[in-house]
């Protein structure tokens, strides 16, 4: 049966040489996989591997836009539907100069797999755009994310594909996002798009939902590994979006000091704690740097990125959220954490660590919340929207954060059995990727060749 995924591994590659990313992702979970597909020979007769590494559907396109100086502009578009086994496709939209191919597939694999294990009914996808939002006016957003949607909404649907935010997509995005697709279509489909604003049928604990629940996540974790709590920790974050504020926030109530932060450019480390009150009001209002936190707090430290290894890792601390992008997490930075005495990491982005560092800190008996498990409490309770734009209500900010809670404890606990069905320790790693693939292979047996 190692022969099966080890071809099934040589196809992937053939046929998808120069899409990095991709097969990243698809080797952590083929490798992480095997004990369950070799004891079940029937997924090779049906040729799960093979399906469930292939997209059902990539579409991409032009968008075209002209800047406040009138010149007119030219983006990539991409939507990449990925699996519809069991729901709706779902997945987010991201903004970067980075964005290719390779990099939506990889989410859009990805994203099966967290949506499987949220237990609740939605597929997977992700989309966006390499248009790069940084530095652009209110105006330029708004003109290019209605050309965006005037394509994208011949693909998308309430029960076809709901799209919602992700790097580079905010509440603003999204707005602008679902006032063109409503423009088009002229009707109420509210669930067609997650992430919106309260006003217009957004969740509540929708925006905090992502860091919240790899908070939650990880308290499970910790308390089943020694029952250890947040409580005097000492925590680092990359990023300052929308996944690093909420994990910092939630941590802090859980009694963590959070110490440092970063953006693109580079870290702050405070020693006193970081104010989370002043980075939400330079990237949530004033859309900043994180450097101007030195603005209001002379103390604190600013330390310039200047090499793929993020400064923040070299800072000493006991967790480690990456919350910023893929990849920020190098051999070298997880060497350099592990020697600093670091206990846990929480995967708040989307494979954040290299695959060499993932499997060195394991080494190590380090703990690694994965990010399909530890950030789905983002899609779960995108979810949770799409049932109160169906059921027309509302919901408590309190009754939603339960749920997402329940739901959160719920993964960790497949995640757990799952490790512990096929006796691998504590590696999440490996326990997540099965879990969510033994959900998804059940669904493709029973639903025939296709
Ligand atoms: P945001 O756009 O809100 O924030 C992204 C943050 O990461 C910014 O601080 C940004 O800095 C930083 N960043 C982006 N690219 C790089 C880079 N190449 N190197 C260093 N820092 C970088 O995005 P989100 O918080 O929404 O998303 C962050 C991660 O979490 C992504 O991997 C995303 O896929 C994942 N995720 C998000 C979910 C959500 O609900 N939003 C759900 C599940 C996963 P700068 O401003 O300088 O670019």
């Amino acid at each position: 049966m190692g022969d099966y995924i080890d071809k099934v591994l040589n196809t992937v590659r053939e046929k998808n040489f120069d899409e990095p990313e991709f097969l990243q992702a698809v080797d952590e979970v083929l490798t992480t996989i095997r004990p369950a597909v070799e004891s079940h020979p029937e997924y090779k007769k049906l040729a799960i591997l093979e399906r469930i590494t292939e997209p059902e559907r990539i579409i991409t396109f032009r968008v075209t836009w002209v800047d406040d100086s009138g010149k007119v502009q030219v983006n990539r578009g991409f939507r990449v539907q990925f699996n519809g086994l069991i729901g709706p496709y779902k997945g987010g939209l991201r903004f970067d100069k980075s964005v290719n191919q390779s990099i939506m597939k990889f989410l859009g694999f990805e994203q099966i797999f967290k949506n499987a294990l949220t237990g609740l009914p939605i597929g997977g996808a992700k989309g966006g755009s390499d248009f790069d939002p940084k530095g652009k006016s209110d105006m330029e957003i708004m003109r290019f994310c209605q050309s965006f949607m005037t394509e994208l909404q011949r693909h998308i649907g309430p029960d076809v594909d709901v799209p919602a935010g992700d790097i580079g997509v905010g509440a603003r995005e999204i707005g602008y996002l679902y006032g063109q697709y409503r423009r088009i279509r002229d009707r109420y489909d509210g669930g067609v798009i997650t992430g919106k604003g309260i006003e217009y049928g957004g969740s509540l604990a929708r925006t905090e939902a992502t860091g919240y629940g790899l908070i939650y996540f990880m308290r499970e974790m910790l308390k089943v590994n020694g029952n250890q709590t947040f409580e005097g920790k000492t925590v680092t974050i990359s990023g300052s979006g929308n996944v690093a504020i909420y994990a910092c926030e939630k941590a802090q109530m859980l009694g963590a000091k959070v110490v440092a932060m970063s953006d693109s450019n580079g870290c702050i480390y405070d020693k006193n704690g970081i104010d989370l009150m002043c980075i939400k009001q330079i990237k949530e209002v004033k859309r900043g740097r994180i450097k101007d936190y030195l603005n209001t707090y002379p103390d604190a430290e600013y330390i310039e990125k200047d090499s793929e290894d993020s400064p923040i890792w070299n800072i000493k601390t006991d967790i480690a959220l990456p919350c910023a992008t893929q990849n920020e997490v190098t051999l070298n930075s997880a060497r350099k954490l592990v020697e600093n005495g670091v206990i846990a990491i929480g995967e708040g982005a989307n494979m954040p660590c290299v695959k060499e560092a993932t499997e060195y800190f394991l080494e190590k008996g380090v703990l690694v919340a994965p990010a399909k498990a530890a950030n789905a409490g983002g899609v779960a309770t995108s979810a949770i929207e799409m049932s109160q734009n169906s059921m027309r209500y509302y919901l408590s900010f309190e009754h939603v954060d339960r749920m997402l809670d329940a739901i959160m404890v719920n993964i960790f606990k497949s995640t757990k059995d799952a490790c512990d069905s096929y006796g691998l320790g504590t590696n999440y790693v490996a326990g997540s990727n099965i879990a969510a693939f033994t959900k998804l292979a059940k669904a493709m047996s029973a639903q025939g060749i296709m």
